[in-house]
């Protein structure tokens, strides 16, 4: 793999079968692959800038108005709160800032999506080294163009599990294959795409890998891979938190099949795995959220450099080298 060997289903397949101290060693090969394939970090922040009372039913979320949870509904803020969320993000040393909006997407320019428009403008006015990015559900023809023309950093729409089982584990109320389509369109548009996970639904080790290699055909630039932090009032209530070394081989897995695609770490990394976050950042993890989540909190962005920091030495790599294809 480090002469850039591609990992085939099969062996992926029994990778993903290992257990106990062998997750190791598959959690090293992945940390050599992200320094050789996909070195450097990327650290971003998020603003829930449009919350709760959404149409769909995805079994995870506290936003679906089909579930009874204390998540907070509010309408797209105003301009200035997003901006003041980007300052926020900008001051702490991040250079990455993703708006965030629940819903089913944003097919038509309407007023909220102008309104992320006059965002993403702003923040390039003041900070042009500050990269932003969006997360707006299914778009259409009109808006992605848009966003394409607003030079948006990547967008962000995650197919969170394999695409075959995704009306099982995920929602019933809209199909993947919207959503795989609104990454076509990203794609057609020059844009780059951020679509990635949630671990601990109930999924298998196969419906992971098949995941991961689907966002490799669709040639994926960013992975967020969240750990389900179980909201009550939601289908997902009471499940068993993701054992750690099952979230560190999927991790390795996820880099292994996607070599130089930056994988970032999102919700769930502070809460369920705790102690056990850096073993995930060494299983080839290239980037975090950081600073808090959708409905879940985070911790400090200072922490979170802090910790980047003391990492340095296992996961440092100076020379980037081509991703195979
Ligand atoms: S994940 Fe997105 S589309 Fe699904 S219920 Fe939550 S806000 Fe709605």
């Amino acid at each position: 793999m480090l002469d850039g060997e591609r990992l085939d289903p099969g062996l992926a397949k029994a990778l993903g079968a290992l257990r106990g101290e062998d997750v190791l060693d598959l959690v090293s090969l992945a940390n050599r692959v992200r320094n050789r394939f996909a070195p450097g970090f990327q650290a971003c922040s998020i603003i829930n800038a449009k919350s709760g009372l959404c149409s769909e039913n995805c079994r995870f979320c506290a936003q679906s108005a089909a579930h009874a949870t204390d998540a907070g509904n509010y309408p797209m803020v105003d301009l200035a709160v997003i901006l003041s969320a980007a300052e926020t993000a900008y001051a702490a040393g991040v250079r990455s800032f993703c708006i965030v909006a629940s819903g089913y997407g944003m097919t038509r320019a309407d007023d909220d999506f102008r309104r992320v428009l006059r965002a993403v403008d702003a923040i390039h006015e003041r900070h042009p080294d500050m990269g932003v990015s969006a997360s707006l559900g299914v778009l259409g023809q009109e808006t992605a163009r848009l966003l394409a023309e607003r030079g948006i950093e990547h967008c962000n729409i995650n197919l969170q599990t394999a695409p075959a089982r995704y009306r099982k584990l995920i929602a019933d109320t809209h199909a993947v294959e919207e959503r795989i389509a609104t990454i076509r369109l990203l794609k057609k548009h020059g844009i780059r795409v951020c679509s990635g996970a949630i671990l601990g639904i109930g999924e298998t080790m196969d419906d992971r890998i098949a995941l991961a290699f689907t966002l490799n055909e669709l040639r994926v630039d960013v992975i967020p891979i969240n750990v389900l932090v179980p909201i009550k009032g939601t289908p997902l209530e009471g499940y068993p938190p993701l054992p750690a070394v099952e979230a560190a081989g999927t991790v390795a897995l996820f880099r292994l099949i996607n070599p130089g695609a930056v994988i970032k770490l999102a919700a769930g990394r502070e809460t369920v795995m705790s102690d056990f976050q850096g073993l995930l950042m060494l299983a080839g993890a290239s980037g975090f959220i950081t600073g808090g989540y959708l409905t879940t909190r985070g911790r400090e962005t200072e922490r979170d450099f802090a910790f980047l920091r003391e990492l340095d030495g296992f996961a440092s790599a100076p020379q980037p080298a081509p991703v195979p294809q």
